[in-house]
């Protein structure tokens, strides 16, 4: 039996879904108006393996994870460039789409736009109208937030406190709204911003609107996981939910699920503070399988201390398990006896108290700290159990084995030797000023140094033209 901590009542819950058999899981994305920084890349990690989990546990998932592609960031950065917001949202959309391969992250089974959803928003905000629920004032509609009941039941706030913490905002000019806690659906346009026509006039949602639009149309009224870092609690979820059960009238998500934060130096890594890296940055000195392995390393609701240091020693961790696999490929392939012997086969049945205990600290809040310790018992069972004696279907299972659990944490045990076109490009180009210099013998290492990982060379009148074996 999986386990969740559930944000909503603070407590280790049984996993049981709506569905049997099915999980439907919506997680918030970026807002693309920039390369993602690693503080990012943490939920998209924490639930990539959530989900890879479920997956192995026999689910089918339905993956949820949307790209804010409006909002002000957006609309600031394109104004800034002279380009359109759209623009800028389709470049860092690709490029974070690219950041997530590196990281292993599974594309999910939808990942909405909310500029290409506008019609649902504008659909809920009116049933939020008709029910009492919501008001427009002056092009802006405003959700009626001490209607909904239940208000403040995720973040555990008590709306008098927020009352009192938002006094403040009466004075700033929202005094057009008919209480200080009313938070923005629609807001009516500014010059020179995107905007779409409603029956309150031209403008653009506001952004916790489109989680509750986009998350009932993909998935339905009633979802099982609902995830996040841990800064979007309150108020986003908070109002997500507001909004969602006021139209429903029934339970939004089940559980919720926040991972905490990324800290570098000890402070909350942040674009606003200046002090991140982005996962592009990390990529050009690590394998981002490294940087997977330094996030899973942690339990996902503890905060995580960015470092050199930590980076290396899972770069180490890594090539570890690395080693092993290869290790038990080069026994595979040597092996002068094919079947298991009785001894093996009973040693091969031991090693799957690792696949136990795996799944135990994966049961258990998906606790992929102590779920990667069972991986290296693993491993260290396999070096101390498999040698040149051994035979070829025991190096084989120990393997799979291994790799196996790898798999469901997203974890790439094989090296990828594989150059990318710029590589590829960057070597032809010194080829061919060695052989300016008539440096032959550099010329033809590079070529072999090519034709090693598959790419031939072919030097034609229009000069060098190359393709993969
Ligand atoms: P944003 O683009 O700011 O809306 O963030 C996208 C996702 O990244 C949200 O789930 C945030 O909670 C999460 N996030 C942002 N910064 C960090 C951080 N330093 N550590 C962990 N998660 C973060
Ligand atoms: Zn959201």
């Amino acid at each position: 039996m999986i386990r969740i901590y559930n944000t909503l009542s603070k407590k280790k819950e049984d996993f049981i879904p709506l569905e049997e058999g099915k999980v439907r899981m919506y997680v918030c994305g970026p807002t693309v108006y920039n390369f993602i920084h690693i503080g990012n890349a943490r939920p998209m990690i924490v639930f990539d393996t959530v989900r890879r989990y479920l997956e192995h546990k026999g689910y089918e998932v339905n993956f949820v994870s949307n790209f804010t592609d409006v909002d002000d960031k957006i609309i600031k950065k394109a104004n800034e460039e002279g380009v359109s917001a759209e623009e800028i949202s389709q470049r860092y959309i690709a490029e974070c789409k690219k950041d997530m391969e590196g990281m292993n992250i599974k594309p999910a089974t939808t990942h909405p736009l909310a500029t290409q959803e506008i019609d649902g928003m504008i659909d809920m905000i009116s049933e939020l109208i008709d029910k009492g629920d919501a008001y427009a004032v002056n092009g802006t509609v405003y959700f009626r937030t001490r209607q909904f009941k239940d208000y403040g039941k995720l973040s555990h706030k008590n709306l008098d406190d927020l009352q009192a913490g938002n006094r403040s905002l009466l004075v700033s000019g929202e005094d057009e709204k008919e209480d200080p806690l009313d938070f923005v659906l629609w807001k009516p346009k500014k010059e020179g911003e995107p905007y779409w026509k409603s029956p309150w006039g031209d403008g653009r949602p506001g952004w916790h609107i489109e989680c509750s639009v986009m998350s009932k149309k993909y998935l339905g009224e009633q979802i099982d996981i609902h995830g996040g870092g841990e800064d979007l609690i309150f108020p986003h979820h908070e109002n997500e939910i507001a909004q969602s059960e006021s139209c429903s009238g029934k339970e939004f998500a089940r559980y919720w699920m926040h991972n905490a934060f990324l800290n570098i130096d000890n402070r909350k890594m942040s674009k606003s503070l200046g002090n991140f890296f982005t996962v592009r940055e990390i990529s050009e000195k690590y394998d981002l399988q490294v940087l997977r392995f330094f996030m899973l390393n942690a339990h996902y609701r503890s905060p995580l201390n960015f470092s050199a240091e930590l980076m290396e020693s899972s770069k180490n961790a890594l090539e570890r398990i690395q080693t092993a696999v290869n290790n038990l490929k080069f026994l595979a392939e040597h092996a002068s006896v094919q079947e298991m012997t009785p001894e093996e086969a009973a040693k091969a049945e031991e090693a799957g108290k690792y696949e136990k205990a795996f799944d135990d600290s994966m049961d258990d809040d998906f606790n992929t700290a102590d779920a990667i310790a069972a991986i290296f018992d693993l491993v260290k069972f396999a070096n101390t159990t498999a040698d040149e004696k051994s035979s070829k279907a025991y190096a084989d299972t120990l393997r799979e084995k291994i790799q196996g659990l790898c798999d469901i944490m997203g974890l790439i045990t094989e090296k990828k030797e594989e150059l990318l076109d710029a590589d590829i490009e960057k070597l032809i180009e010194e080829r061919q000023a060695a052989r300016k210099a008539k440096n032959f013998a550099r010329a033809d290492e590079i070529r072999a140094e090519l034709l090693e990982k598959g790419i031939i060379l072919e030097d034609t009148r229009e000069g060098v033209k190359w393709k993969r074996a």
